[in-house]
């Protein structure tokens, strides 16, 4: 079985949805997605959100290859 490990980007604001379509990373284990998810919420400059213009949040992401399917 194999998984993928993907940093992801989200708006910081509760009220809003946004989630960014695209991934931003795709790294080798979880520990890398994590490291470089909590290295880019650590910079000085993060993006606005193109919905509401709020911070953008990044997270780590596994995503699980489904044995079973082809
Ligand atoms: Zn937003």
């Amino acid at each position: 079985m194999s998984s993928r490990f993907k940093v992801r980007a989200y708006c910081s604001s509760r009220s809003c949805e946004y989630i960014h379509k695209e991934d931003i990373v795709q790294a080798l284990n979880y520990e890398t997605s994590y490291g470089i998810a909590e290295m880019l919420n650590e910079a000085d400059s993060k993006p606005s959100c193109p919905a509401c213009g709020e911070e953008i949040s990044y997270y780590a992401h596994t995503v699980i290859d489904e044995p079973w399917l082809p």
